[in-house]
């Protein structure tokens, strides 16, 4: 496994493969690697001949300067991770290569980046749409793998690749959770012990509000009970705690068509999200 940190290195290897008539795999990602993103690297393994992680700390997609420089940093334990799956580059570019002096473009998909997410860390999937634009264009791979966990992520990624006519095709991957449900996240490890203990309430919550919806309750009933029980677990905030649709995200009252339960919340000074589907109800 090489450690590449020049995009002309990167395209010399990438370009070596193509000639090769070898299927090229990315997993883009911003390192403190768990399971949920050996994940990704396993269902690349498996669909390509050659796979790329990347591991860049995005500092366009944090609207907030201490959670950039919190975000946790383990460089060499994530190339020790990786090292036994297989991997062929792991692409960790510093920030000048990424945006060197002069670097003025950006890349914004409306309407999917406006909710949730995006209107509660502004700018934030800007800088992700146009990272992950640049990191197509550099890595020129045939196939790209997203987790369902940052779903809104995957469906800005999805409409990008589309409206840009880029040639690769993306792959969205099931949310890997802990044996208490909680979603696997590079941020989990900030929680205090007690902090994660208590975690596991907003996937439990949001699953029970999945339930009372599809047996016919209305979201907001379910999801007022929901964030009455996240709140009383000890988070100090929810952001946000909606149903929506599946793929364009619009705004629901009942899942007419395949819907999720999109969640936000702060506890211990760390913000947790998941999103979850809701089994569709037959139209009455
Ligand atoms: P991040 O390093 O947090 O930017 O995540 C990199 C990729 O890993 C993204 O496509 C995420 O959606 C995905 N990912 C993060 N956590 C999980 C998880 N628990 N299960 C599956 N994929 C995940």
């Amino acid at each position: 496994m090489m450690i590449v940190r020049s995009v002309a290195e990167l395209r010399a290897k990438v370009a070596a493969w193509r000639r090769a008539e070898e299927i090229v795999g990315v997993v883009p990602t911003m390192g403190a690697l768990h399971a949920g993103h050996l994940s990704l690297v396993e269902a690349a393994k498996g669909a390509c001949d050659r796979v790329i992680v990347t591991i860049f700390v995005n500092p366009k997609q944090f609207n907030n300067p201490e959670d950039l420089a919190k975000y946790p940093r383990t460089e060499e334990r994530d190339a020790e991770l990786l090292d036994p799956h297989g991997v062929d580059v792991v692409f960790a570019p510093p920030a000048s290569e990424v945006y060197p002096d002069g670097f003025a473009t950006k890349v914004s998909v409306a309407g999917l980046g406006d909710p949730l997410c995006g209107a509660h860390r502004p700018g934030h999937f800007d800088g992700v749409a146009t990272v992950v634009t640049k990191l197509f264009g550099m890595t020129n791979a045939d196939r790209a793998f997203f987790g369902e966990k940052d779903w809104q992520q995957l469906q800005i990624v999805r409409r990008l690749v589309k409206d840009l006519n880029l040639p690769v095709e993306i792959t969205g991957c099931p949310t890997l959770r802990d044996p208490d449900g909680v979603a696997m996240s590079s941020r989990n490890g900030r929680l205090s012990p007690e902090d994660r203990a208590k975690a596991c309430v907003l996937p439990r919550a949001m699953q029970d509000a999945a339930a009372a919806i599809a047996s016919g309750g209305t979201a907001a009933e379910a999801l007022a009970t929901a964030r009455t029980a996240i709140l009383e677990a000890g988070f100090a905030e929810v952001e946000y705690l909606e149903l929506r649709a599946a793929e364009d995200l619009a705004p629901l009252e009942r899942p007419d068509r395949p819907a999720r339960i999109f969640a936000a919340a702060w506890l211990g000074g760390v913000r947790l999200i998941d999103n979850i589907a809701v089994p569709e109800m037959n139209p009455a």
